[in-house]
């Protein structure tokens, strides 16, 4: 809140946009479904209390969002991941993630309650009345529980709301979808990996299937408590590019099917074709790619910003979420779509899964 010193019509002038995007951007809860923002600070020192410019990469792979540009930019929640290194060994992967778990934590705490942890959409609710960012603390690669000596409560209090079962590399539970020599493989979930969804499913934690393979995919789909939402929260869909990292129609109709959601990655290498957009509309693209297949409830922001992408040029810093607003409304849709997509859909998960503690007596929730 503090932070906004520019008036709409100003942020509207500097981003090149109408001010009815930033008017609708500022009502809006925006929601990203996959942030690695706790990355550059972890791997170089980059402090995240300071507004960064592009820098030297000119905002490729790396300084997309720090704590004044999460306001700036309007993104009111989004989920924090903390990445596991697969190339550690078992235990060491366990105790990086613990440490790691332990530094972000802190960030948090020093924020002074700009940024706060949550864990159900009551506390969402009640961080956003309190104008602070809502983090959604998530893990990309399951592989860092291999090692937890008693599971997921090896945690006390774990505050992880979200897991992907694999990342770059193959792990204990599944196969991932990079085409690397060595780990790609037509075997699917192991043994384990379905014990592992149980387990997430148990604690009513987000099952992320963005990074896997379609055979492990569809293990997953088949395991997953069908009651609960699924998501994959930073991709892009084979129907517009086809890409080993994009989903197919299929799998975005069996994720539609759980009530879940598709997060659209802002990556140029999963999204761009010949011919086709060179800007954000390339990301608004691959969303209509969904909502064409599934509609217009199943498919949210994941951009993946700080994760080593590079976003199409007029994405690349964080404050500019107002330009993929701009975008939609320039394809006509209506702003109750754009306020789903920007946040909503992400909202009625959460809502779904773990509703918290206001909600759950009225819910009735086992
Ligand atoms: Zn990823």
């Amino acid at each position: 809140m503090s932070a906004q010193t520019q008036t709409d019509q100003e942020f509207a002038g500097a981003h090149g946009v109408p001010v009815e995007a930033v008017q609708l951007l500022r009502r809006a809860e925006l929601i990203d479904l996959h942030i690695d923002t706790f990355i550059p600070p972890r791997l170089m020192g980059y402090n995240l209390h300071k507004r960064h410019g592009l820098g030297l990469l000119r905002g490729r792979f790396f300084g997309h969002l720090d704590l004044p540009r999460v306001e700036e930019g309007g993104l009111t929640g989004a989920m924090w991941s903390i990445t596991t290194n697969p190339f550690r060994t078992r235990a060491g992967r366990w105790r990086t993630f613990t440490k790691n778990l332990k530094r972000f934590r802190n960030f948090i705490d020093s924020t002074d309650g700009r940024l706060r942890i949550v864990g159900d959409a009551a506390e969402y609710a009640a961080a956003r009345q309190a104008g602070a960012h809502a983090v959604l603390p998530s893990v990309q690669g399951g592989n860092a529980f291999e090692g937890a000596p008693d599971g997921w409560l090896s945690i006390a209090d774990n505050p992880i709301v979200r897991v992907t079962l694999v990342h770059l590399t193959n792990s204990a539970y599944g196969i991932t979808s990079s085409p690397f020599k060595g780990w790609k493989g037509k075997r699917g979930l192991t043994d384990a990996g379905r014990d592992f969804v149980k387990e997430l499913n148990h604690h009513r934690v987000f099952v992320d299937l963005a990074h896997v393979n379609p055979r492990t995919f569809w293990d997953a789909v088949e395991v997953h408590d069908k009651t609960q939402p699924l998501l994959a929260t930073h991709t892009g869909v084979n129907g517009v590019k086809k890409h080993w990292r994009n989903l197919d129609d299929d799998q975005l109709k069996a994720i539609a099917d759980t009530g879940g959601v598709i997060g659209i990655i802002f990556s140029q290498a999963f999204l761009k074709v010949r011919g086709g957009p060179r800007d954000s509309g390339m990301v608004v693209d691959h969303m209509e790619h969904v909502i064409d297949v599934v509609g217009e409830d199943h498919v949210a922001v994941g951009s993946d910003y700080d994760g080593a992408i590079v976003p199409p040029p007029d994405l690349r810093s964080g404050t500019n979420y107002v330009r993929l607003v701009a975008a939609m409304l320039a394809r006509g849709w209506s702003a109750e779509r754009v306020e789903k997509v920007l946040g909503g859909n992400a909202l009625r998960v959460l809502a779904e899964l773990r509703p918290g503690k206001v909600q759950s007596a009225s819910a009735g929730a086992a």
